[in-house]
């Protein structure tokens, strides 16, 4: 009785904030249009940013994997869940991002929660972004190490702390999302790599939103960058359309990961359908360097489109576009106003973004056509017309 009177309270002290969330539900498959509620709507706020999300080489794929593997993969790896499928998915990405190594996760979150805490314990300090992902900030917690948060984007301010902190720690990792996923912006990779390198750091660098678009062959903001971290964690939920992720790095790295990460040794392997689908996904992102462009060239037009409407678009140059509102409950109000005229763009409120900072995440997908990138524009202009 007291439990569900306490529930209770705390969704009704959610609702009071403007924070309670409720999913939109989607029929049929995602792509540049998603069907709500028995009408097309087009849809700006996946991460299917390549479109790949119901791709059918993708779908064949996975529908042709039961017939030689099954469908389930029956224990965790270090059981007997260690296939074929799961082992030529890690050898196909280490590949793709130049590493010896990697191991394939579930999702991004678990990856990044197993990666943090297999790699720093007791006795190491972790430096990570103020604006890390929340698998970044768990994992780092679960780690037992001591965390040290850097400001947003600031080597001065993580020099800083490194020459405070670090020589008490016995190891040290610096953590960093390369493209914030709520903010569009890219990480300073070359000074936090060059920071790493001058105090005996580890680099970890979540590429999630940046793999499939930026870099050679959708490499990510590493190579892009020419910077070789000692780890990488990529998400196969995003360009790849698909769901979960691999941590890439050097054997040993991998090795430990593989012992000690919690979501890895106590989980259950990944369905191996999903690592024969995810190299699919990969052959197709590697040879999308049209559609890279044209995410890209979407993403430019909306940006300087609401600019000139008058919404508040920070600096940034990624497919992902943060349209600034501040105040919960009106960011989900413009939100339902577009939903009206048939754009659907998501609310961010907090926790997801900082308090007073919620935002509807504008993101485009190559598979978008420049008609609809106009539509969206003018949907804008008509919501801030009618404030
Ligand atoms: N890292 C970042 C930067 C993310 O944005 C996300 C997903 N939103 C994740 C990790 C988690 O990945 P997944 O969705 O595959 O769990």
């Amino acid at each position: 009785m007291g439990f569900q009177r306490q529930i209770r309270e705390a969704l009704a002290e959610l609702e009071a904030a403007g924070l309670l969330r409720s999913p939109v539900r989607i029929s049929g498959p995602q792509g540049p249009e998603v069907e709500i509620n028995g009408a097309k709507v087009l849809c700006f706020c996946s991460n299917n940013y390549l479109g790949l999300a119901s791709h059918p080489a993708i779908a064949a794929a996975s529908a042709a994997s039961p017939a030689n593997d099954g469908v389930g993969a029956a224990a965790s790896r270090l059981v007997t869940g260690t296939m074929d499928a799961h082992l030529d998915a890690e050898a196909a990405y280490a590949d793709f991002v130049h590493a010896p190594a990697a191991a394939l996760f579930s999702s991004g979150y678990a990856a990044n929660v197993g990666a943090i805490q297999a790699l720093a314990g007791p006795g190491d300090a972790i430096f990570s972004d103020a604006l890390n992902h929340a698998s970044v900030i768990d994992g780092a917690r679960l780690s037992r190490a001591e965390v040290f948060v850097y400001s947003h984007r600031d080597p001065e301010h993580l020099q800083s702390l490194l020459a405070q902190h670090r020589a008490r720690a016995r190891k040290a990792l610096i953590v960093t999302d390369s493209l914030f996923s709520m903010d569009g912006v890219i990480a300073p990779l070359r000074e936090l790599h060059a920071l790493a390198r001058d105090y005996d750091a580890g680099l970890m660098v979540d590429e999630a939103h940046a793999l499939g678009v930026f870099g050679p062959n959708g490499r990510g903001l590493s190579a892009a960058l020419g910077i070789e971290p000692d780890v990488i964690v990529g998400t196969l939920g995003k360009s790849f359309g698909l769901a979960g992720a691999f941590v890439a790095a050097s054997e040993e790295v991998v090795t430990l990961v593989r012992n000690r990460a919690r979501s890895f040794v106590y989980s259950t392997a990944p369905p191996p359908m999903l690592a024969r689908a995810a190299i699919a996904a990969l052959r197709l992102v590697r040879e999308a360097d049209h559609a890279r462009v044209r995410l890209l060239e979407h993403a430019s037009k909306l940006r300087s489109g609401l600019a000139q409407s008058g919404f508040e678009i920070p600096e940034g140059e990624s497919q992902i576009i943060p349209v600034l509102i501040g105040e919960n409950r009106r960011t989900m109000q413009l939100s339902a106003k577009l939903l009206e005229r048939g754009v659907f763009v998501q609310g961010i409120r907090p926790p997801t973004v900082p308090a007073g900072t919620a935002r509807l995440r504008l993101t485009p997908m190559a598979t978008h056509q420049a008609e609809q990138i106009e539509q969206v524009i003018a949907a804008f202009a008509s919501i801030v017309l009618k404030r």
